[in-house]
C-alpha cells in the first residue's frame, strides 16, 4: 500500500466513470421507467438533489469571486493601459477562435454531407426563445443597477462595474489602500471556498453524470449517429488540434502540460454543461495550476465564459449543414458565411449556461431561412452534445487566458511546468 493520496482529478475522474456505468445500467435495464422507485427516488431524487446542490454551490461562488478577483487584478496591474491590451487581445482571440471553430465545423460536416437523404422524425418540438439583440447586449454592458446585475449573474455588466470600481480605487490612491488589502483577503477567501466546493466534486460529478446517462435517449443517439459522430469529431479536432496549435504558436508553451492540468475544468464543464458555473474552477486552475497571473485571469476567464463559445459554434455549424441537407436547402457560400457571422455575434450576447446553444441556433436559422422546427430533430441528443461542447468552450477560455498572459509576461512558468502546482490532494 502506498500512502500517496489520490489527486482530486483522479477521484473526480473515477466519479465520472462510475456515474457513466451506473447511468448505463439504469438506462439499459429500463430501471428509469416513470413511477419506478429508481426513477422517483434515485435518479430524480437523490442524483438530482446532489447534482443541483453542487451546481448551486458553484454558481454561488461566481459573482463574488469575479468581483474580488477583478478588483485585485485591476489594482494589481497598476497600469490601466495593460488592462486595455488584455481586453483587446482576448476579445480578438475569442472571436477568432470561435470563427475558426465554426468554419472548420461547416467544412467537416459538408465533406461528410451529413443528413443528405435522411428522414428523421422530430424527437420533440422546439419552442424558440429570442436571443438578445446585439444592440441590447452592448447597452446592457453598463448596468443601471449593479446590484441587480450581480443578483441576476449577468457577467458583462458585473465585469464592467468591477473594473471601473478597481480603477477608481486605484485613482483614490493611498486612502483606499485598506480596501485593496481587503479585496485581496476576500479573493483568497473566495478561492478557499472554491477549493472546499471542489473537494466534494467526486460525489457530485457521479450524481450528475449518472442522472444524465440514465435519462439519455440511447435509441435516439443511434438514429442520429451521423450527426452525433461528425459533431463529436469536429469538437475533438478543435480541442486537440486547432486550440493546441494556437497555444503552441502564440505562446510556445507545451500543449501536453496544458491538457493534463486542464482536465478538472473539463470534467466540471462536462458534468454541469455550463461555462458560467465552471468559472470558479477555471479561475482556480488557470491561476494556480497554469500560473496565469490573477490580473489577467480575473478578466479573461469570466469574459470568455460569456463571449467565447467555440464548442457551441461548432454545434451550430454541424447542425446547420445537417438540417439544411435534410430539408434540401442549398445555403450556398453566402448562406454559410452568414452562419459564421451570426454564430460569432450570437456568442457575444449569450451567457454560458446549459442549452443556450439551441437558442443561438434558432437565431442563426431565422437569419438564413432554415425552418426552426428542424431544431426539434436534434433536441433529443442535445443535452449530451451540450456537455461535450461545454468542455470545448471552457478549454478555449483557458487557452486564450494562457496565451494572453504569456504575451503580457504575466505567467509564472515555474508553476506551468510543475506537474503538482496547485493540485488538490485529498
Ligand atoms: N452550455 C454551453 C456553455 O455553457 C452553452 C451551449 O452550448 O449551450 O458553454
Amino acid at each position: 500500500m502506498t500512502n500517496k493520496k489520490m489527486s482530486l482529478t483522479n477521484k473526480v475522474l473515477l466519479g465520472m466513470i462510475l456515474g457513466i456505468i451506473t447511468g448505463l445500467i439504469i438506462n439499459l435495464f429500463h430501471l428509469n421507467n416513470p413511477d419506478s422507485f429508481i426513477n422517483n427516488y434515485i435518479v430524480d431524487g437523490l442524483f438530482h438533489v446532489i447534482g443541483t446542490l453542487f451546481i448551486n454551490a458553484l454558481k454561488m461562488l461566481v459573482v463574488p469571486l469575479v468581483i474580488f478577483s477583478l478588483i485585485c487584478g485591476v489594482c494589481g496591474i497598476g497600469d490601466i493601459r495593460m488592462l486595455g491590451r488584455v481586453g483587446g487581445k482576448s476579445f480578438v482571440l475569442y472571436l477568432l477562435t470561435t470563427a475558426i471553430a465554426i468554419a472548420t465545423a461547416i467544412f467537416i460536416a459538408a465533406s461528410f454531407d451529413i443528413g443528405s437523404g435522411m428522414n428523421i422524425p422530430a424527437s420533440s418540438e422546439f419552442i424558440s426563445k429570442e436571443a438578445p439583440a446585439l444592440t441590447q447586449v452592448l447597452i446592457d454592458i453598463i448596468p443601471t443597477n449593479p446590484i441587480k446585475a450581480m443578483a441576476e449573474g449577468d457577467m458583462l455588466p458585473v465585469i464592467f462595474f468591477s473594473i471601473l470600481l478597481g480603477i477608481s480605487i486605484l485613482l483614490v490612491g493611498k486612502k483606499a489602500k485598506s480596501i485593496i488589502e481587503g479585496a485581496e483577503i476576500a479573493n483568497e477567501i473566495m478561492m478557499k471556498m472554491v477549493t472546499i466546493v471542489m473537494s466534494v466534486a467526486p460525489y457530485a460529478v457521479f450524481a450528475l453524470i449518472a442522472k444524465a446517462v440514465a435519462t439519455l435517449g440511447l435509441d435516439l443517439l443511434a438514429s442520429l449517429a451521423g450527426y452525433v459522430s461528425v459533431l463529436i469529431s469536429a469538437l475533438m479536432f478543435h480541442l486537440f488540434i486547432t486550440l493546441m496549435i494556437i497555444l503552441k504558436l502564440f505562446s510556445g508553451l507545451n500543449p501536453l502540460t496544458f491538457l493534463k492540468k486542464i482536465r478538472n475544468v473539463q470534467i466540471f464543464a462536462f458534468s454541469t454543461a455550463s461555462s458560467n458555473a465552471t468559472i470558479p474552477v477555471t479561475m482556480r486552475t488557470v491561476t494556480q495550476r497554469l500560473g496565469v497571473d490573477n490580473s489577467v485571469a480575473a478578466f479573461t476567464v469570466p469574459f470568455g465564459a460569456t463571449i467565447n463559445m467555440d464548442g457551441t459554434a461548432i454545434m451550430q455549424g454541424v447542425a446547420t449543414v445537417f438540417i439544411a441537407n435534410i430539408y434540401n436547402v442549398d445555403l450556398g457560400i453566402t448562406g454559410y458565411l452568414t452562419v459564421i457571422l451570426m454564430s460569432v455575434l450570437a456568442s457575444i450576447g449569450t451567457a454560458g449556461v446549459p442549452g443556450v446553444g439551441l437558442i443561438m441556433l434558432s437565431m442563426v436559422f431565422t437569419q438564413v431561412g432554415l425552418p426552426i422546427e428542424g431544431i426539434g430533430l436534434i433536441i433529443g441528443v442535445d443535452r449530451l452534445m451540450d456537455m461535450i461542447r461545454t468542455v470545448v468552450n471552457v478549454s478555449g477560455d483557458a487557452i486564450v487566458s494562457t496565451v494572453v498572459a504569456k504575451s503580457e509576461k504575466k505567467i509564472n512558468l515555474d508553476i506551468y511546468t510543475d506537474p503538482d502546482a496547485g493540485a488538490i490532494k485529498q
